[in-house]
């Protein structure tokens, strides 16, 4: 056994093995300088990995596919998905690779995956490439969302390569190692039903509920089960992000996945000043994934895995049909309960309260929120010292303080539980000024606002005196915020 195989985990190739129609072999480029530019101790050891090997240069290679198991079968993954609304036939792992499963301390597998790691057979007009900029926003921002109790793929590391990589200027190359319990997508399905071979479509469902949703097996009709599962997965996740106020930026089906974690981080953005019509990524020009519209775009993609799910629901198609309309509007309700679950904890809310009591507050607030441009995260957060009395803090981030005031008067008189408000609104999040400083001081080789940074967001309940900039709305001069896809 060489020294790769005695120090990992066991990489194996489940995916590579059972799906040779959807797994193009293939293997990272070489790294010429290899610098590991951060590693998340905790999760290399939930994942039975040990960090003196991963930060040794054969676990740097192990980080970067350079140097696997030879066992290992890493490959460029087959997925097809609507970008933008159109369809395109042949997406794929352009620039990243699935290295192969590992076993998580949970006894359930992880998928680890490249990305950056040099140009695929999917790779079309693109170099393959990644830039450290974007690989440490994707580090950053899904291990923010994953200790908000989101559901997200994980980032083991980020590595520099040393390489340059042309952008709009030249930038320094990395590859991000991603963790994710699959890499199913949306995607995934529709490429496996345009093949038009209906055994496969169900081999791959038959895979995604041994991965994710085993209790599927046990339905009268396995595959609706399926079906309504990652719909109630969605649901849920998706109320998560609008409750924190997460614009996702690039909500293709290619970039939903099966399991429920939110993936691929690319022009996302938290929302500062509360606005439902928030877009941020530059190329969303008609706004088709701003904020308000998430809960909408999810259905829209549930509907594409339902078209793709058709021939596994019911042999008669108008029946299959009508089974996928039915579960669709599950998910509806579903989404709008635990929306609203979601906002009453935000605001304190204790059990046994009628609708007809919060449904007002909630909407009041919003609109108030909305009129003046106030601070999402902040306003949620100060209104649990509100709760205990200390409205001051909340006041002046409201510009109509007169309404404000009377507002929280009602409110309070709801008797909120300031502790349980305390446990769901956060204090840090990675706002995106900050995220931006801490990039750009990592592009240049500083990495220490990155790790100041990283420490507020993913402890992001627990405020913590010393970190109070970390906790405040970006300042006047920060304009509007722009993010940029496919860097
Ligand atoms: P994304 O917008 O990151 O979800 O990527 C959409 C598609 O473009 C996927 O098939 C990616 O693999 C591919 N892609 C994105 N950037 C690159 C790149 N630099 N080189 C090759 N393929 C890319
Ligand atoms: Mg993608």
């Amino acid at each position: 056994m060489n020294a790769v195989a005695a120090s990992a985990a066991t990489l194996s190739g489940h995916f590579a093995r059972k799906f040779p129609e959807m797994a193009i072999a293939w293997r990272a480029e070489e790294i010429p300088d290899p610098q590991l530019l951060v590693l998340n101790e905790p999760l290399a050891a939930e994942l039975g990995l040990d960090t003196g090997f991963l930060r040794s240069s054969d676990g740097v290679g192990l980080l970067t596919g350079s140097r696997l198991p030879a066992d290992a079968t890493p490959v460029a993954q087959a997925y097809a998905g609507h970008q933008f609304g159109w369809y395109a036939p042949r997406l794929g792992d352009g620039r990243a690779l699935l290295l192969g499963e590992v076993a998580h301390a949970d006894g359930q597998l992880r998928d680890v995956h490249l990305k950056g790691s040099g140009r695929t057979p999917f790779g079309r007009g693109g170099d393959g490439l990644a830039v450290v900029g974007p690989m440490l926003r994707e580090y950053l921002v899904s291990e923010a969302m994953h200790a908000l109790g989101i559901p997200s793929t994980r980032s083991l590391a980020v590595v520099g390569t040393g390489r340059l990589v042309q952008r709009e200027t030249v930038l320094p190359g990395a590859v991000l190692t991603r963790v994710a319990t699959s890499h199913l997508r949306v995607g995934s399905f529709q490429y496996a039903a345009a093949t038009g071979d209906t055994d496969l479509v169900r081999r791959l469902a038959d895979y995604a509920i041994t991965r994710h949703y085993p209790a599927a097996a046990e339905a009268e009709n396995s595959y609706l089960a399926l079906f309504q599962a990652v719909a109630a997965a969605q649901a849920s996740l998706v109320a998560r992000w609008m409750l924190v106020g997460f614009v996702h930026g690039v909500m293709n089906t290619d970039n939903m996945t099966i399991s429920g974690e939110t993936i691929d981080y690319g022009p996302c953005a938290f929302m500062d000043g509360f606005d439902p019509a928030s877009v941020y990524s530059s190329v969303d020009e008609t706004g088709r994934y701003a904020y308000r519209n998430q809960p909408v775009v999810a259905e829209w993609n549930l509907a594409r895995l339902a078209e793709s799910l058709l021939p596994l629901l019911h042999e008669d198609q108008e029946k299959a049909i009508e089974l996928a309309v039915e579960s669709l509007a599950d998910f509806r309700r579903q989404y709008s309960a635990a929306w609203a679950a979601g906002m009453n904890a935000k605001l304190g809310f204790r059990g046994g309260l009628e609708d007809d009591v919060t449904w007002p507050l909630v909407e009041e607030l919003l609109a108030l929120m909305q009129e003046g441009h106030v601070d999402y995260t902040s306003l949620f957060r100060s209104l649990g010292k509100a709760a205990r009395g200390q409205a001051e803090p909340a006041r002046q981030l409201v510009p109509d303080v007169t309404a404000f005031d009377a507002w929280v008067d009602r409110w309070r008189a709801q008797s909120p539980d300031a502790d349980a408000m305390d446990r769901v609104n956060p204090a840090y999040i990675p706002r995106n000024h900050l995220v931006e400083e801490a990039l750009a001081a990592a592009t240049g080789g500083d990495l220490d606002p990155l790790s100041r940074l990283l420490n507020a967001v993913t402890h992001p309940f627990d405020e913590r005196p010393g970190l109070e900039r970390y906790a405040v709305g970006a300042p006047e001069d920060f304009g509007t915020y722009r993010t940029f896809c496919g860097t």
